[in-house]
């Protein structure tokens, strides 16, 4: 008898945790597995904007897939996926195609320009280690032509960054670490380099709790990040951005959004549903009308019935997801009843550069400073361990032991 196919797409959290847990839950009689992936390497994304800012290198946030995926149960296929035709089973890749029995969509996500003129042409995106390595050189760039010109624009040597949610605010703390470092290395006075971030809303980390916003923010700006709240990004140049009712220009030679995301656009062109950005999926994670295919990650919306809002859609949930959807494909093959995902709150830290941080854990107990980024650290080396066990904490991991 043929043997169901499962087609995993994206090795992102989701997917590499889907991979993983089928690839332990099901016996090698019970069906194949593939993995799909644009790139060789498993990045971490929750990294990136230490990538962006140049305080990690690209290879410290990445894995090979090979070196954590069980290759004796798992076939892997570096490709990029173009289409998916749900109605025919088949997924159709830049080289090629795959068809399925069941179908799991972890593409992850891209930026969200909601239709903000100028974002998607001038503004640099911490989307990937591609994207965020290219706002590293171009920042890195800015220093050496401004040391290396007569003529000096000031202007040249401000960073702009739109949008102060989570990213936005990781981001512009490893920008206070890493802009004195390069103002040591090309000779330049820190006072002429301006961080400048900016946000719509009332607040930096609108909705989040309002003792850590405001420690976040005094941290930050005690190490240079000028905030414009209130202030909503109208329009991006090649300049800069045009702000506010009166239209005020705020000039810099690097300008960086991170103003939201949405599904991977992969999902979209397939034919999706898209509700705010995302496919809305039932609660055992499939969708609606699709028996055989989930979507996980940052591609979907799972409703919190209990406090009628999506979940939120982070690594986190991604993880847990990810565990819940293997044991539902799991459940499927044996014909037996399907769960609900629940997701299970451990708490939300953020780093905000060199050695500070804040966040809160488990019963909402808040944390700031050094042990916050202590726990910033486990909390990333867990993940780590969670994928390729203690070899892979070593190698990588935040927390040093010797
Ligand atoms: P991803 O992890 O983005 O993975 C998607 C995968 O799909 C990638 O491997 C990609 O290469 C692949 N792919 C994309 N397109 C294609 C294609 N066409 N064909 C083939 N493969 C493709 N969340 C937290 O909970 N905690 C944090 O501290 C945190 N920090 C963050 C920091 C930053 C800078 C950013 C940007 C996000 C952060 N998040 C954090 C959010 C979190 O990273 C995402 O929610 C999470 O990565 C979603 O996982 P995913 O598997 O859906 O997507
Ligand atoms: P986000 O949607 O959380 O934040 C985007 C910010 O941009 C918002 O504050 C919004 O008000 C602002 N914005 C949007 N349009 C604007 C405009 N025109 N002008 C000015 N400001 C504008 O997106 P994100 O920060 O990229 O985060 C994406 C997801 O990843 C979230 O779920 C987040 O929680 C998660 N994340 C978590 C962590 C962490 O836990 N440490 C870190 C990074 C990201």
């Amino acid at each position: 008898m043929r043997k169901p196919k499962i087609l995993v797409l994206g090795a992102g959290y989701a997917g590499m945790m889907t991979t993983k847990k089928l690839s332990q839950q099901l016996r090698p009689d019970e069906a194949d597995i593939t993995l799909v992936n644009k790139h060789n390497y498993h990045y971490l994304t929750t990294w990136l904007h230490e990538v962006a800012a140049g305080t990690a290198t690209p290879n410290s946030s990445r894995v090979m897939i090979s070196d954590v995926v069980n290759t004796k149960r798992v076939q892997l296929h570096f490709d990029s996926v173009v289409e998916i035709k749900k109605d025919e089973q088949r997924v159709i890749l830049e080289n090629g195609e795959l068809s399925y029995d069941y179908l799991v969509i972890a593409l992850g996500f891209e930026t969200a320009t909601f239709g903000i003129p100028g974002i998607k042409e001038h503004a640099l995106k911490i989307e990937n280690i591609n994207s965020s390595r290219y706002i590293r050189d171009h920042i890195e760039f800015q220093f050496a032509r401004y040391s290396s010109s007569d003529e000096k624009n000031e202007d040249a040597l401000n960073i702009l960054v739109g949008g102060a949610g989570f990213t936005g605010i990781e981001f512009v703390g490893e920008l206070a670490k890493r802009v004195p470092e390069l103002c040591k290395e090309y000779n330049v006075p820190r006072e002429k380099v301006r961080i400048i971030n900016v946000e719509a809303a009332p607040n930096i980390l609108p909705g989040f709790d309002e003792e850590l916003v405001e420690y976040a923010q005094k941290s930050l700006e005690e190490r240079g990040v000028e905030f414009r709240i209130g202030t909503k990004i109208q329009k991006c140049t090649e300049e800069g951005f045009i702000v506010g009712d009166d239209h005020e220009e705020i000039k810099a030679g690097t300008v960086v959004w991170t103003g939201g995301v949405q599904a991977n656009p992969v999902v979209q062109q397939s034919g999706f549903e898209l509700v705010k950005g995302k496919v809305n999926v039932d609660g055992d994670l499939r969708v609606p009308g699709h028996d055989n295919l989930f979507i996980i990650g940052d591609c979907s919306w799972v409703m919190d019935k209990e406090n009628d809002r999506p979940y939120p859609a982070n690594a986190q949930s991604a993880i847990q997801e990810a565990e819940t959807c293997a044991s539902n494909l799991t459940s499927l093959l044996r014909n037996e009843d399907l769960q609900d995902f629940s997701f299970d709150y451990k708490g939300t830290v953020a780093s905000l550069g060199g050695a500070d941080a804040m966040g809160t854990i488990l019963d909402d107990k808040k944390l700031y400073g050094m042990k916050a980024k202590a726990m910033k650290n486990i909390i990333d080396d867990r993940y780590l361990f969670l994928v390729g066990g203690p070899k892979l904490v070593l190698k990588k991991g935040k927390v040093k032991f010797f």
